[in-house]
């Protein structure tokens, strides 16, 4: 099945320069850029994209870190794209994350950990649509 899924890079993937290099991994995995931004998230916009976590003990340092500077979202496209994405950026703790991955090569901590990717494609469609319109996704190369 053609799935879509979000993926964002997070401000320390920005900071760091290495967003080129993650962009490259993307496309080398197969997948298709349907739209591509960079934007700053405000706390109350990050706060909302990571709604469902606000109970959680991280979410406070969640929402500052991701409103801390310029992230990158990407929506994406590929057969099996949601768990293919969860594959090629591996675990949430890079000290966890499988060899090659996204996450075991650039990220530092649980926290800071480069890269977003949804965890459903229902999930997918909605985060999509939390950063682009329908216009800004273009299929047709
Ligand atoms: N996070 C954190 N501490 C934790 C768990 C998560 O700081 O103990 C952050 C981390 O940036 C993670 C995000 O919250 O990517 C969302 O957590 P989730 O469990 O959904 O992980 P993901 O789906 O990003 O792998
Ligand atoms: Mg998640």
């Amino acid at each position: 099945m053609t799935e879509r899924t979000l993926a964002i890079l997070k401000p320390d993937c920005v900071k760091k320069n290495v967003a080129g290099q993650v962009i490259a991994r993307i496309e080398e995995a197969g997948f298709t850029i349907l739209g591509m931004k960079m934007i700053r998230l405000t706390k109350e916009t990050a706060g909302g994209f990571y709604a469902v976590h606000r109970e959680r003990p991280f979410f406070g340092e969640l929402v500052e870190f991701m409103s801390s500077g310029k992230c990158v979202p990407i929506a994406l496209e590929k057969e099996n794209a949601v768990a293919d994405f969860r594959k090629l950026i591996g675990a949430t703790d890079p000290k966890e994350a499988d060899a090659g991955t996204i996450r075991k090569d650039f990220a530092s901590s649980k926290g800071e950990n480069i890269v977003h990717g949804s965890d459903s494609v229902e999930n997918g469609r909605s985060e999509i649509g939390f950063f682009f319109s329908e216009r800004e996704l273009i299929s047709n190369r």
